[in-house]
């Protein structure tokens, strides 16, 4: 099989990579090894700069009548009260908020959308095995069909968009340079009473830190842990857990029970990396399988999104007139390096300066001073709100759409 482009992984950056390709006219196929998109505790914060992308695509609204909650203020409850760190309702434009919308909603979203377009494919459980080389080039890949068939795809460019462990990559020979993390990140689903009333906040003690965000009927809970503290946590038991979570916030005292077994909760192994070089001929990497993010500021789909968008930008009208060289995929990583770098710089820093004492209980007691300098100066809980929802260098959609390349006579009619 031969197309302009093939993407391996329909994540956030597969899948909108897919859409704006197919729309600028782009023959595209996208290979997913899973069945459907079904994960629970994947990234479901859609920012502000995310969504004003699909407001360009002219998707904004109905996006935006898919389930989800909004979140104007993210706080977070100490020992000594409730700190604001960051306001959205002071960034301009349209989306004052985080969006959170389950993963699965938003890819199902984007790939109806996509398979509008005449030049879109996906195929669901088509697992990527690694690339074709030819004369020292990418020239596509190899994968597995459901059915445990091997095929091949010549492509013009293939992209990796497989993930933080992507096999891809890692077939083609480009190695990630790891950053370390100091904590991983339980999740688990507690139910959510009505009269809990509260939006998506933090809870900050000695030790501790447990993120709880609003889904409608229930809570997503996040629940920091030192790094491979796991073994030990599943040694104290489920009740230490369960002891530890009514301790830090009593209402939910009543009901840790829905932790049933340790197969209610999920492990994050935290990660860190990113690829000296996002490419090779004939083969550019996005979005996590270029640049694995911290949870710190919940950026993920966010920056693969950024990237998918550039990556069009810069990609499709090459990819459409056969003029693609190195070069291009070269100003793909070009522009989403700086993005990339000063934010993983900043979560680096949170986890190193921050997370890391806190975890091992070397934090001073009474609250960090940056709570006590943004609650003083609320203004200042802007800056957190437009660097997490705004980001650096936030991408516009430039990409052509198909229409574009018709003549002006044909677009019009005649
Ligand atoms: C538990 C958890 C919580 C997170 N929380 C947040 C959050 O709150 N906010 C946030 O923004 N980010 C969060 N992230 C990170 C976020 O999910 C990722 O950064 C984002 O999804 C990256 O998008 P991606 O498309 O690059 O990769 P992925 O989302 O990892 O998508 C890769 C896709 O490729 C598929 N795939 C893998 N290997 C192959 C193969 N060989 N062949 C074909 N397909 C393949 C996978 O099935 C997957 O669908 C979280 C991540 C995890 C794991």
């Amino acid at each position: 099989m031969e197309v302009a482009c093939c993407i391996a992984g329909c994540g956030p950056a597969g899948a909108v990579l897919g859409l704006l390709l197919a729309r600028a006219g782009v023959d595209v196929l996208v290979l997913e090894k899973h069945a459907d998109f079904l994960r629970d505790f994947r990234g479901d914060t859609l920012h502000p700069s995310t969504l004003q992308l699909f407001d360009e695509l002219g998707l904004g609204d109905r996006l935006l009548e898919l389930p989800h909650q909004e979140a104007e203020v993210l706080s977070v409850t100490t020992d000594d009260g409730d700190f604001t760190l960051a306001d959205f309702r002071r960034l301009p434009g349209r989306h004052r908020y985080l969006a959170f919308m389950p993963q699965w909603d938003f890819l199902d979203f984007v790939v109806a959308e996509a398979r509008r377009l005449p030049g879109f494919e996906l195929r669901m459980r088509a697992e990527a095995l690694g690339v074709l080389e030819e004369d020292g080039r990418v020239a596509g890949l190899a994968y597995r069909d459901q059915d445990g068939a091997a095929h091949q795809v010549r492509a013009r460019l293939t992209v990796a968009a497989d993930g933080r462990d992507s096999s891809l990559r890692r077939s083609a020979g480009l190695r990630p340079r790891m950053f370390g993390a100091p904590m991983d990140v339980l999740w688990f689903r507690l139910p959510r009473h009505p009269a809990d009333g509260r939006q998506t906040f933090g809870r900050l003690a000695a030790g501790h830190l447990l993120v709880l965000i609003e889904r409608g009927g229930y809570w997503q809970v996040a629940y920091l842990i030192a790094k491979g503290a796991m073994d030990e946590l599943r040694q104290a038991g489920l009740d230490r857990l369960r002891a530890s979570i009514a301790g830090l916030v009593p209402f939910l005292g009543d009901r840790v029970q829905a932790l049933r077994t340790w197969d209610d909760v999920r492990v994050l192994r935290v990660q860190v990396d990113r690829l000296r070089r996002w490419f090779r001929p004939g083969l550019l990497c996005i979005g996590d399988a270029a640049h694995a993010m911290s949870p710190v500021g919940g950026v993920g789909i966010n920056l693969a999104v950024h990237d998918a968008v550039a990556a069009a930008n810069l990609l499709a009208r090459p990819l459409r007139d056969g003029s693609l060289s190195t070069w291009h995929l070269a100003r793909v990583q070009l522009r989403r390096t700086l993005p990339t770098v000063v934010v993983q710089w900043g979560q680096r820093t949170i986890q190193d300066r921050f997370l890391s004492p806190l975890l091992e209980g070397r934090l001073g007691t009474g609250p960090p001073g940056v709570l006590e300098l943004l609650r003083r100066y609320p203004v200042l809980q802007g800056v957190p709100a437009r660097l997490v929802g705004l980001g650096i260098l936030p991408e516009h959609v430039r990409s052509p759409t198909a229409d574009d390349y018709l003549r002006p006579s044909a677009r019009a009619g005649v």
